[in-house]
């Protein structure tokens, strides 16, 4: 029978509610359990897919093809598993479900309201995977803070999910921010008291709350918690900020968190929870100092370092694995020339994914910048697009482009597939995804993966137009990566240059604390090897 642990969150947003819900779903993991995760929005979009990055960060793709909330992201970094699309439940994929099905005549003579009808739906969503994938224990993260008109239903329908499943079978955690006055030299507990008291209006009774401070809070201000808040003091979990996010388990486990919830599911877990010694391993890993690898990330959401999240944290995993610490700069390329003393100080240079033509030309010109001065350089989606651009524009196809951004082009080197042509919404008319690719004998890629075949997420309507193929191969191109049946061109790499790749697919998607994605490792290797030869050349001056 599976177990619910519904996390819901109280006084400010971007507290770390998903981080916090990882964190317990690592401990549980680490048990021995089978732990999945569910992330509800309760915006009406159906998913994240049409929202600007400045919303809500990155669009996070799962293997079967769901523009998901980066928090599913999280979820499989910190529990090293691949969620399925239907973890991401929205308001707007519930009412188009209850709307469906009363077109179908499912409700014949019934006046469809919002409870039972919408509440039904969302315990059936939540259910539904629990059931698919036979999780011992499943996270529901409901986002927003409590009190959002807009999260009411969800609450509803998880109080009832309570009735319904048992008291032993469902269990409340609240998440709230403990902030601390400097004038009044103390910590605040009024907002989780009364962020709490919202909760409880709701008929949810927390069975625990999790602080989130800037600095550890005491055994006084927990013990206050407790008691207005009505939970047992080993319930008040305190989570100061942490010097990287995958520490949180283990801040969380020191307070016995897993043994709390252990007892109070009715897990019967060993109660030992030494069993996170590996994912100790994997932090310290991740907090190595004494190297510095310093990559530029030219993109336009620079303004908000969540919109890079799964390639900010893919490259923490490959500096972990390198042994060194990775210093993210982030570059705006809507600009009309770029910074060269910013560039010249990078050891490796990231091209992003992206839609849209602002901020383009400045992705180009790191392009150039990487090949002259023979710095490391990979490029996502788009990136490999602007790479692609880049070195056409170099062998003379005047005005090359890729025809996302101009019709009627002489030189259209990244174009639209005849199939994508033909779906006119704006939703879903992407390749989206887990696709295979092969990988050629003799080149950086194969070396890298140390496989033949490979399969990664993608997420892209343009594709490398095959009219320009032999011209830049010629040009010293090199096509690393095909779809299984050799049309589709997923990798390009450039001979005589120290570390040059573009790829079509997202692989930040699969990178995981405790297994770095190979390309990422390799990147920042070559990206490593970089800062020591510039160090050489300063040492020498
Ligand atoms: N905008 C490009 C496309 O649709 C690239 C997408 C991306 O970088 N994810 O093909």
């Amino acid at each position: 029978m599976t177990k619910f642990i519904v996390v819901t969150g109280g006084v400010v947003s971007s507290i770390g509610k998903g981080i916090t819900s990882a964190s317990i779903g690592r401990i549980l993991r680490s048990n021995g359990l089978k732990v999945g995760a569910i992330k509800i929005d309760p915006y009406l979009n159906w998913d994240s897919g049409t929202l600007n990055p400045y919303q809500h960060g990155e669009v996070f793709v799962t293997y079967d093809g769901m523009e998901t909330d980066l928090d599913l992201g999280h979820y499989e970094r910190f529990l090293d598993v691949e969620l399925p699309g239907i973890s991401n439940i929205t308001t707007g994929k519930v009412y188009k479900s209850v709307i469906e099905k009363e077109r179908k005549g499912n409700f014949l003579g019934d006046c469809v309201q919002i409870i039972p009808h919408i509440t039904d739906e969302i315990k059936e969503m939540v259910r539904k995977i629990a059931k698919i994938e036979s999780f011992d224990v499943v996270l529901v993260e409901l986002g927003g803070t409590v009190g959002d008109i807009e999260s009411q239903p969800f609450l509803e329908a998880l109080r009832q999910l309570r009735n319904e499943e048992g008291h032993d079978n469902v269990l409340f955690v609240h998440v709230t921010h403990v902030p601390y006055l400097k004038a009044a030299g103390e910590f605040k507990t009024k907002p989780t008291q009364h962020s709490t008291k919202e909760l409880r209006s709701t008929g949810i009774n927390p069975d625990m709350i999790v602080c989130r401070s800037e600095q550890p809070i005491d055994k006084n201000m927990k013990e206050k918690i407790a008691h207005f808040c009505d939970v047992p003091f080993d319930a008040v979990i305190n989570t100061p900020d942490a010097s990287t996010i995958y520490e949180v388990p283990l801040l969380m486990d020191k307070e016995n968190v897993g043994e709390y919830i252990s007892n109070r599911l009715k897990l019967n877990l060993n109660t030992n929870f030494s069993n996170l010694n590996i994912w100790r391993k994997v932090v310290k890993s991740l907090k190595k100092e004494d190297a510095i690898v310093k990559i530029g990330i030219i993109g336009k959401y620079i303004e908000l370092e969540d919109a890079y999240i799964s390639i900010k944290e893919a490259l923490v995993h490959g500096g972990g694995k390198n042994g060194v610490k990775v210093e993210v700069k982030f570059v705006d390329s809507d600009v009309d020339s770029l910074d060269k003393e910013v560039l010249n100080d990078l050891n490796g240079i990231i091209i992003p994914g992206g839609f849209g033509e602002r901020g383009i030309e400045g992705k180009l010109e790191a392009v150039a910048y990487a090949i002259e001065n023979d710095v490391p350089i990979f490029g996502i989606c788009l990136g490999m697009h602007s790479m692609v651009i880049q070195i056409a524009r170099k062998i003379g196809l005047k005005n090359a482009n890729s025809s996302e951004f101009s019709e009627n082009l002489e030189y259209p080197v990244i174009d639209m597939m005849e199939e994508q042509k033909k779906i006119k919404n704006m939703g879903g008319s992407m390749r989206l995804g887990s696709y295979d690719c092969k990988l050629v004998e003799n080149t950086m890629a194969r070396n890298i993966y140390k496989q033949d075949i490979i399969n990664e997420r993608h997420r892209h309507r343009y594709e490398f137009n095959n009219k320009f193929k032999e011209q830049l191969v010629e040009s010293g191109l090199t096509l690393s990566g095909f779809s299984p049946d050799g049309f589709l061109v997923e990798i390009v790499e450039l001979k005589d240059h120290p570390w040059f790749l573009g790829c079509q697919f997202h692989p930040e998607f699969k990178s995981r604390p405790n297994n770095a994605h190979p390309l990422f490792v390799s990147f920042i290797k070559a990206s490593y090897q970089h800062s020591k030869m510039g160090r050489q050349i300063k040492d020498e001056n």
